[in-house]
C-alpha cells in the first residue's frame, strides 16, 4: 500500500469516517468505515474525481428588498471548476422577479449542470 486517506463520507448526515487504502498508481485497493453502500462510491469519487455543489448568492440590479439571490448549481461540478464558477457567480447581476428553479446561467463553466435560484423573489 502506497497511501491511505481518511475521508468523511458527506453522503448523508452521519457521516461515517472512511479509510481508502491506495497502491503507488493511485487505484483503490480497499475501502473500509463505510456503514452501506454509497460510502465506496462517494470515497472511489471523491478519490479521482471530487465534485461538490456550489452553494452562493448573486447580486440584484432593481431591489434594494433583496439585494442577492441565493443560488446553487444543481449538480456537483468539478473540484478543479470551483474557482471559474465563482468567479461567473460574482460577475452576474440579475433583475428580480426571479422564480426558484429559474436557470441563471446555463451550463455554468462548462461544467454539464445549470445554476440555478434557490428561492422566489419578487
Ligand atoms: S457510508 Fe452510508 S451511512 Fe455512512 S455517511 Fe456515507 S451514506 Fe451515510
Amino acid at each position: 500500500m502506497a497511501e491511505q486517506r481518511k475521508l468523511t463520507c458527506i453522503s448523508c448526515p452521519i457521516g461515517c469516517q472512511l479509510t481508502v487504502d491506495l497502491d503507488d498508481d493511485g487505484n483503490i485497493l480497499n475501502i473500509e468505515g463505510n456503514s452501506c453502500p454509497r460510502g465506496p462510491i462517494y470515497a472511489k469519487n471523491e478519490v479521482t474525481n471530487p465534485k461538490r455543489v456550489v452553494t452562493s448568492t448573486v447580486r440584484v440590479n432593481n431591489s434594494l428588498v433583496h439585494p442577492v439571490v441565493s443560488v446553487r448549481t444543481v449538480d456537483a461540478v468539478p473540484k478543479d471548476k470551483i474557482y471559474e464558477v465563482m468567479d461567473l457567480i460574482r460577475q452576474l447581476h440579475v433583475d428580480l422577479p426571479v422564480k426558484i428553479g429559474d436557470v441563471l446561467i446555463a451550463n455554468i463553466a462548462d461544467t454539464g449542470t445549470d445554476l440555478i435560484a434557490t428561492r422566489s423573489y419578487e
